[in-house]
C-alpha cells in the first residue's frame, strides 16, 4: 500500500530577544511570567515592534540552506492566525507568508520556510499558564509530502536536524523541536499527527498511525478526516480534533510587511556555513575518503571542523580512519560530543604522527586518545603519566633519577593488578560482556595506572582479554544450567 508522508517542522531560531517585543528569550531559566511586557502578552492597546531583524536573517538563511528560492522583492506578511487557547494571550500567532519557497535537502521537496512566534506554556492539570514563551521566534518549515516509509521520515528528520544544527542559527538544547506530520494511504484520507518531538517520536508516530490505517482500509472503514495527537508515552495517536478548523488568517495591520532585498540574500549567503551533505561530497573528493567514513565525520558539525585541521597536519586518510574508529569509539564511551573535546588539532595530529612513525602502537594510542579527549596535555609529559613505554630519543629527554625509580614488575604483580582492576570496575566489565569492546581500553588504563606504567600494554591486554573471556565463558555455562 502506497503512502505519503510530509512534514511541518518548528524549531526556536536562537535570538537573544522575541520577535516583535525587546523580551529576553531564555524562559527556561526565567520564574514564570517574568519574560514578558504589554506587547507580548497582549495588553490593550500594545502594538508589536517591526520584526527582529536577526530572527529574519536566520530563516533566510535557514531557506538558503535547505536549498530555497528566497521570495524577493515583493511584501511578506507577517499574519495573525487566529485560535482559541489558553497559551495564546492575543487569541491569534504571528506567522508570516512564505520567505523560501521550493527547497530540496536529500530527495525531499521544501514547500516552505515561514517566520513564526511561539505561544506560551499552558499546564492543563495546574491550570496555570506562563507566558515567557510568548513570542520566542520561530522557524516553521513545511515539506511536500514526498516520503513513503517510516524509515524515510526518520531519514529526512535526521538530515534536516542535522542542517538546523549546522546553521547555529536555532536553539541547541533538546526538546525546542516540534513537527506535525502527515500521513496518507492510498485509497484512504489525508491525517494529521501533532505532538511529536523528535525523531524517534515522528518514527514510531508515522509507523502506528500506518498499522492503524492500513487496519481501517482492509476493513473497508472510512478514515476520518482528522488531527490526532502523539502519545510519547504510549508510542500511539489519539483523535484530537475533527480536522474542519479554519485559523481567520489575516496580515497583522500593526505590522509593517517584510520586503527582502538581493543584498541582503547574498550577504547572509557569503556568512552561510556549507551545508552536511554537500561537505560530506566534498570531503569524499578533497581528502579521497569513502562516503561512510565522510558520513560519519559529517554527523557533528565540530567533528568535522576537527577532521580538516587535523587533516592540515597529517595524512587526510590515517585521520579519517582515526575518525571513524579510535576517535568515535571513545567519545561514545565517554558519552562526550566533538564539541566536549579538549585537545588541540595539533596534539591530535602528532598522536597519529607518533602512531604512523611507529614509536607507539594504534593501541596505546587510543589509550592517550582517551586522556587527551578530557584535557588537552603535552603528548610526551601524557605518555609518561599513563607509563606507555617510549622510543630512545624520547627517553633522553626524561631525566636521569626519574628512570632510575622505574622498578620492574614482580612475578605475578601485573596479574594481580588485572584482578584488582576486574573487581573495582564492574560496569566496564558489564559493558564489555556485552559486547563493547571499548571497555576495554578503560580497564587497560586503569590497570596501567595501577602498575605505575611499568608494564608493557600489549601484556595487559593479553592478560585483560584472557581474564574477561574466561568470565564470559563461566556466565554463559551458568546460564546454561539455571535453564536447564
Ligand atoms: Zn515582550
Amino acid at each position: 500500500m502506497r503512502m505519503k508522508i510530509g512534514f511541518e517542522i518548528h524549531e526556536q531560531l536562537a535570538t537573544k530577544r522575541k520577535l516583535c517585543c525587546d523580551c529576553p528569550t531564555d524562559y527556561r531559566e526565567a520564574p514564570p511570567n517574568t519574560n514578558v511586557c504589554p506587547i507580548c502578552t497582549a495588553m490593550p492597546g500594545a502594538k508589536p515592534m517591526p520584526p527582529n531583524v536577526k530572527a529574519v536573517d536566520a530563516v533566510i538563511e535557514l531557506a538558503l540552506m535547505l536549498g530555497c528560492e528566497v521570495v524577493l522583492d515583493q511584501p511578506i506578511y507577517v499574519q495573525r492566525k487566529h485560535y482559541d487557547y489558553p497559551d495564546l494571550p492575543a487569541g491569534y500567532q504571528h506567522s508570516s507568508t512564505p520567505i523560501g519557497i521550493n527547497g530540496e535537502l536529500v530527495g525531499v521537496r521544501i514547500r516552505e520556510v515561514h517566520l513564526e512566534e511561539d505561544p506560551g506554556a499552558y499546564d492543563p492539570v495546574a491550570g496555570t499558564v506562563d507566558f515567557n514563551r510568548c513570542g520566542v521566534p520561530l522557524v516553521e518549515i513545511v515539506t511536500e509530502p514526498d516520503m513513503h516509509s517510516p524509515e524515510e521520515a526518520r531519514r529526512f528528520l535526521r538530515q534536516l536536524m542535522l542542517v538546523l544544527d549546522y546553521s547555529g542559527r536555532v536553539r541547541p538544547e533538546p526538546g525546542t523541536l516540534r513537527a506535525d506530520t502527515n500521513i496518507s494511504l492510498e485509497g484512504g484520507t489525508r491525517v494529521e499527527i501533532k505532538n511529536i518531538n523528535s525523531t524517534k517520536g515522528a518514527y514510531r508516530a508515522v509507523k502506528f498511525e500506518v498499522m492503524r490505517q492500513k487496519a481501517l482500509i482492509e476493513r473497508g472503514a472510512v478514515i476520518p478526516y482528522e488531527t490526532r495527537a502523539y502519545l510519547e508515552s504510549q508510542m500511539i495517536t489519539v483523535p484530537m480534533r475533527m480536522k474542519v478548523v479554519d485559523f481567520h488568517v489575516i496580515p497583522d495591520p500593526d505590522i509593517f510587511p517584510i520586503v527582502i532585498d538581493r543584498a541582503r540574500v547574498e550577504t547572509i549567503r557569503k556568512r552561510m556555513v556549507e551545508v552536511p551533505h554537500q561537505r560530506e561530497q566534498r570531503l569524499v573528493k578533497q581528502y579521497q575518503i569513502s562516503q561512510a567514513v565522510a558520513g560519519v565525520i559529517v554527523s557533528e558539525r565540530e567533528l568535522a571542523d576537527l577532521f580538516e585541521a587535523v587533516a592540515k597536519e597529517v595524512d587526510p586518510k590515517l585521520v579519517a580512519t582515526w575518525f571513524q574508529t579510535n576517535l568515535k569509539k571513545v567519545l561514545n564511551y565517554m558519552k562526550l560530543r566533538a564539541a566536549d573535546v579538549r585537545f588541540t588539532p595539533e596534539q591530535f595530529g602528532g598522536l597519529l604522527r607518533m602512531v604512523k612513525d611507529k614509536r607507539i602502537t594504534p593501541e596505546q594510542g587510543e589509550l592517550v586518545l582517551r586522556e587527551l579527549v578530557k584535557q588537552p596535555a603535552e603528548l610526551e609529559k601524557l605518555l609518561r603519566r599513563i607509563g606507555i613505554p617510549i622510543t630512545v630519543e624520547l627517553r633522553e629527554k626524561i631525566k636521569l633519577e626519574d628512570r632510575l625509580k622505574v622498578v620492574p614488575l614482580k612475578h605475578g604483580e601485573l596479574e594481580a593488578a588485572v584482578v584488582k582492576t576486574l573487581e573495582e570496575n564492574p560496569k566496564a566489565v558489564e559493558d564489555y560482556l556485552k559486547g563493547r569492546k571499548e571497555a576495554l581500553n578503560f580497564l587497560a588504563g586503569k590497570v596501567m595506572k595501577l602498575t605505575r606504567g611499568r608494564a608493557d600494554p600489549r601484556e595487559i591486554l593479553k592478560f585483560l582479554s584472557a581474564k574477561l573471556k574466561g568470565k564470559k565463558k563461566r556466565r554463559v555455562s551458568r546460564r546454561t544450567k539455571r535453564s536447564k
